[in-house]
């Protein structure tokens, strides 16, 4: 693995770092405090190919490799949780997912308009009674002539309320042995689908999270994403991918808590001295850095296996698992550095906090991720 970025990498990483420092560290605030990121910033990240990293160009992508995709999403992630959610759900689960399984015309009719930000994806896997039995889903589409006819609901859905398009999971036929489960292509204006916002989230207050519900929302057959009975095996190669983009936007929490704590620890002064002057400050401060190292390499190493076309899901596992918790606590570390002053709004830390926890917990909860890598090591599904 080479851990020298090239010109290229690190260009678009800078690009990436002065669009943060310009468009979203000044609103980060504001942001949260209202609830809404504001809805602009989508065509921004279009216009500088933030929205299309990885995706061929003849669909209106910005091509590139993964470890660009890593460096600008651990930018966005540094700057802002929710607007790196935004781009993680839209780019990576949505996007990248017709690109591998859209037919021409779904590419054609999706891939420009979501890598310029003129439309946003989302991804509906979750229902309120099947998070991590994901497969165990209960929306059901049935054939109808030349339609499918969708009923059932969906829980947490990022980018819900202002998506486009529904990457829909839905089951539509169950055999012994075999799940049944479809993905559908599902326009959000479609009739018989409603949205619904969910408030009072801890942390990336500034997405737009939703809950779907579905009735007799009739789409025609072609929106069939992939071979019918595919979809669970096309949501969970898209999770794969997805946790390199969680594991990066965590890389970036770290940072940013790294970059705060080191910055207030020099300022602040008690008994005469800066904080920074005294060993158990440095240790948090350490701590901090060593988990930000880890899992960066963690995250690039998932970055160079796809980009080489190796095998790479339990390695996404891994730098999920890892980077997750690493954020949530060098997140908690920041704020210990700040003292009081880390507990309120005003200071960046206590939002870190609150938007790392939940890292642990979608695309695969930290225990989830822990029977992945066991599957893998011994053979054996404990699930
Ligand atoms: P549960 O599955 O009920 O888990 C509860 C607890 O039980 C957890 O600790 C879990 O680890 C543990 N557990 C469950 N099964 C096992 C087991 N076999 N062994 C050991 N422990 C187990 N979903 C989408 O489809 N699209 C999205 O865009 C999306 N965005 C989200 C955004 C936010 C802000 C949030 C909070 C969630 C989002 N989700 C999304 C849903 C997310 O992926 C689920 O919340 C997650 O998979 C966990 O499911 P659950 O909440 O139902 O918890």
């Amino acid at each position: 693995m080479n851990l020298e970025l090239s010109e290229e990498q690190d260009a678009v990483r800078q690009l990436a770092e002065d669009f943060v420092a310009r468009e979203i560290t000044p609103h980060v605030v504001e942001w949260d405090r209202a609830e809404s990121v504001d809805k602009s910033i989508v065509k921004k990240l279009g216009a500088l190919g933030f929205l299309g990293l990885t995706i061929p160009e003849e669909y209106g992508g910005s091509g590139g490799d993964h470890l660009s995709y890593c460096l600008v999403t651990e930018e966005l992630g540094r700057g802002d949780s929710s607007v790196r959610g935004i781009v993680s759900v839209s780019l990576g689960l949505v996007a990248k997912t017709i690109a591998s399984w859209g037919d021409e015309e779904q590419k054609r009719q999706w891939l420009p308009r979501l890598t310029a930000g003129e439309a946003v994806g989302c991804f509906g896997l979750t229902e309120p009674g099947t998070g991590s039995d994901a497969g165990n889903l209960s929306t059901r589409a049935v054939r109808d002539g030349d339609d499918y006819v969708i009923n059932g609901s969906k829980m947490f859905i990022t980018n819900g309320t202002w998506a486009d398009v529904v990457l829909l999971f839905a089951r539509t036929n169950d055999t012994p042995g075999h799940r049944g489960v479809s993905a559908f292509l599902v326009p959000a204006d479609a009739p018989g689908l409603t949205r619904r916002t969910v408030h009072g989230k801890l942390g990336l207050r500034g997405q737009a999270t939703a809950e779907l519900v579905l009735e007799d929302v009739r789409v025609p057959a072609s929106t069939l994403l992939g071979p019918e009975g595919k979809g669970f095996s096309i949501a969970m190669s898209a999770l794969a991918k997805g946790r390199m983009s969680v594991a990066a936007g965590c890389v970036g929490i770290a940072q940013a808590a790294l970059d705060a704590a080191v910055r207030y620890a020099g300022e602040r002064e008690q008994f005469g001295k800066p904080i920074a002057s005294y060993q158990l400050v440095q240790e948090l401060i350490s701590d901090i850095s060593v988990d930000v190292d880890a899992a960066r390499m963690l995250t690039w190493r998932v970055a160079d296996l796809i980009d080489r076309g190796q095998d790479f899901a339990t390695a996404a596992s891994t730098a999920k698992l890892f980077a997750s918790e690493a954020a949530v606590r060098a997140a908690n570390n920041a704020l210990q550095v700040f003292g009081g002053y880390g507990y309120i709004d005003e200071y960046p830390v206590g939002k870190l906090v609150r938007d790392a926890r939940v890292m642990t917990l979608y695309e695969g909860t930290s225990q989830i991720q822990k029977l992945i890598i066991g599957r893998a090591l011994t053979g054996v599904s404990a699930f």
